[in-house]
């Protein structure tokens, strides 16, 4: 952005990680003009013309990076706890007032683009609009509005119900109509009362044709996906990402098929495995077991998730190793997982063998890739949206430095 005088704006600080490939060089500056990157160089080369007064923030012994970009969240979603089932008991006004939160919490932890995972009626095109309009703080959104479900699926609530080919299709075309970004589809089921996570929800002729009508409109598709056989079928329709990615069987075991996970890595398709938010399901049953105790229901829950955290462990470690594309999508708002925590997703992607720094570009460099806008976000480069995080430490050692904020800047503006 320009400054009040016209000028540039220049923020510099000791560390910069430019996020093309997770290396960080000292001294560096960031030339912001008209919210754009203007160019990135040492400290030592800056030159303005004359009369030209730039507006400089100095930052010290401090790193600079990208803004991050979570893939997933649910800005609708309380994350604390409440399940898809409570907060459907709220009214839209409630679920755009809790976006408002939500949004402001991820913006002022560093993530300046989250991609909206599903959100009841229009409430997250409302917001977007909000944010854009500048009525209210938060990231720039990548919006499915609401993921598309068969009758009766996962979060069929949320307002986007649809079977067949030509009401999938329909589906499609009302969602890009009313401004989805990308199209979000329930491939097998998930938590919602009822659904099946084991199994996969939609026909591969009903998945192959949401993909067709969304690819024909421009549009990425992103699936849920639990059930081995929902895998494949993201596969043969030709998804773009894959979330979750469990390789759940029919009788509810978990374990990988190599062949499937070789199947992934050539197609390049990115997986989003979301595992903090089982790790921290975990923490919290442990916790109150500690404190209070737990009744029967919660003593099951707890087992069930150790299950599913060891054994997604077991299946994506191998897939990674493969050469999978993992991604950093935090599905928070959802369960106990808050939003402003991203960092604890990263973190949880080096348990699945990715390095500091591959966690790092899988929330900002991959992560532009995979929600379609490699070229104006999730890098420090000229001509890129001026989206930038400054943090004390150096997150490429440790990710928790990631919750060291000092100050956040969206399209040159500084927001924190
Ligand atoms: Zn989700």
């Amino acid at each position: 952005m320009a400054s009040a005088n016209g000028s540039p704006t220049v923020v510099k600080a000791a560390r910069l990680i430019d996020c093309t490939d997770g290396s960080s060089r000292e001294n560096m500056a960031v030339v912001v003009e008209n919210g754009r990157i203007a160019r990135v160089s040492p400290q030592h080369e800056l030159a303005f013309p004359e009369g030209a007064r730039p507006e400089v923030h100095d930052f010290g012994d401090a790193t600079l990076l990208p803004g991050l970009i979570d893939c997933h969240t649910h800005t609708n979603m309380r994350g604390d706890g409440s399940s898809v089932d409570d907060v459907h008991e709220d009214d839209d006004d409630i679920h755009l007032i809790q976006g408002v939160r939500s949004a402001r919490l991820a913006i002022e932890s560093g993530v300046t683009t989250m991609r909206e995972n599903g959100g009841w009626n229009r409430t997250t095109f409302s917001l977007k609009e909000g944010i854009r309009r500048g009525l209210v703080p938060g990231p720039r959104i990548v919006n499915c509005g609401r993921p598309i479900t068969m009758t009766g699926g996962h979060c069929w609530m949320m307002g986007s119900q649809a079977d067949g080919v030509d009401g999938v299709r329909k589906e499609v075309r009302r969602l890009v109509a009313e401004g989805a970004d990308y199209i979000k589809v329930m491939s097998s089921g998930g938590s919602t009362r009822n659904s099946v996570p084991t199994r996969a929800s939609y026909s591969l002729e009903e998945l192959a044709a949401i993909v067709d009508e969304a690819h024909v409109r421009g549009r990425l598709v992103g699936a849920h996906a639990h059930a081995v056989q929902a895998i494949a079928n993201c596969l043969d329709a030709g998804v773009d990402m894959i979330i979750h990615c469990t390789f759940s069987n029919p009788d509810g075991s978990i374990s990988l098929d190599q062949s499937l996970a070789d199947r992934i890595a050539e197609s390049g398709v990115w997986v989003n495995p979301t595992l903090w938010i089982i790790m921290l399901q975990i923490r919290h049953l442990e916790q109150k077991q500690d404190e209070e105790g737990l009744n029967r229901e919660e003593e099951t829950l707890l087992e069930a998730s150790r299950y599913r955290v060891s054994r997604r462990l077991e299946v994506h470690r191998p897939l990674f190793e493969s050469g999978a594309r993992f991604i950093g999508g935090s599905d928070c708002g959802w369960g106990a997982y808050p939003f402003g925590q991203f960092h604890e997703e990263l973190k949880a992607l080096t348990t699945v063998g990715l390095s500091s720094k591959q966690a790092l570009l899988a929330g900002t460099r991959d992560a532009a890739e995979a929600v379609g806008l490699p070229d104006s976000i999730g890098t420090l480069e000229a001509g890129k949206e001026a989206d930038l995080l400054v943090v004390e430490g150096d997150p490429s050692r440790d990710l928790d430095d990631l919750t060291r904020v000092a100050a956040v800047f969206q399209a040159g503006q500084r927001v924190k």
